[in-house]
């Protein structure tokens, strides 16, 4: 049987990431790299955390029709390929994708199947605090990021099902309960 496609959205700072990694190892999810044209950060791999494209050749990909879908976020492409996804639901895996609320109705709308989690912080403090303790970023990605974390809100009703991150273990157990459903 054909493996079941999650997505997962959410403004960033709100604790997807990790709680997303759990889920993939306690649940021997496979790993799906994205595409972007973004620069990596400092801790970041080609080929690990994200395939690092030029512009240029992201968009060759986009009209070689190899994107599942793609979405431009914050200034700079965003992609899942084909090919991280088909091959993997065909030998039956769970998909999981990590992806914004764009590419999340973009799915939907390509598999009606698929199943839309939205992940939030408790509250517009605690995420702006998330997002400055990351210290990853400057001021003015932090300030981007956060107006669009408020845009991102407004998808909350399209997606399937709502997660508070209140904390890491009950996040993960609603997020796996959503997966094994
Ligand atoms: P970051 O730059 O912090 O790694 O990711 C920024 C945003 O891009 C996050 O909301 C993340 O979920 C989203 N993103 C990562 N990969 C993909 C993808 O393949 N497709 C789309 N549409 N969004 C993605």
């Amino acid at each position: 049987m054909k493996g079941k496609l999650i997505v997962v959205s959410g403004p960033s700072g709100a604790g997807k990431s990790t709680v997303t990694k759990i889920a993939r190892d306690k649940l021997h999810i496979p790993l799906t790299i994205s595409a972007t044209t973004r620069k990596p950060r400092q801790d970041e791999t080609d080929g690990k955390d994200y395939y690092f494209l030029t512009e240029e050749e992201f968009m060759k990909r986009v009209n070689n029709d190899e994107f599942f879908e793609w979405a431009k976020v914050h200034d700079n492409y965003y992609g899942t390929l084909k090919s991280e996804v088909e091959k993997k639901r065909e030998e039956g895996n769970t998909v999981l994708l990590e992806i914004d609320v764009q590419g999340g109705l973009i799915v939907k709308k390509k598999d009606p199947s698929a199943v839309l989690v939205f992940f939030k912080a408790p509250d517009d403090k605690e995420l702006e605090g998330r997002l400055r303790n990351r210290g990853s970023d400057s001021e003015e990605i932090i300030r981007k990021r956060l107006e669009n974390a408020l845009k991102e809100m407004e998808y909350e009703k399209e997606y399937d099902y709502s997660i508070i991150n209140i904390s890491i273990d009950q996040s993960y157990q609603e997020l796996s309960d959503i997966i094994n459903h």
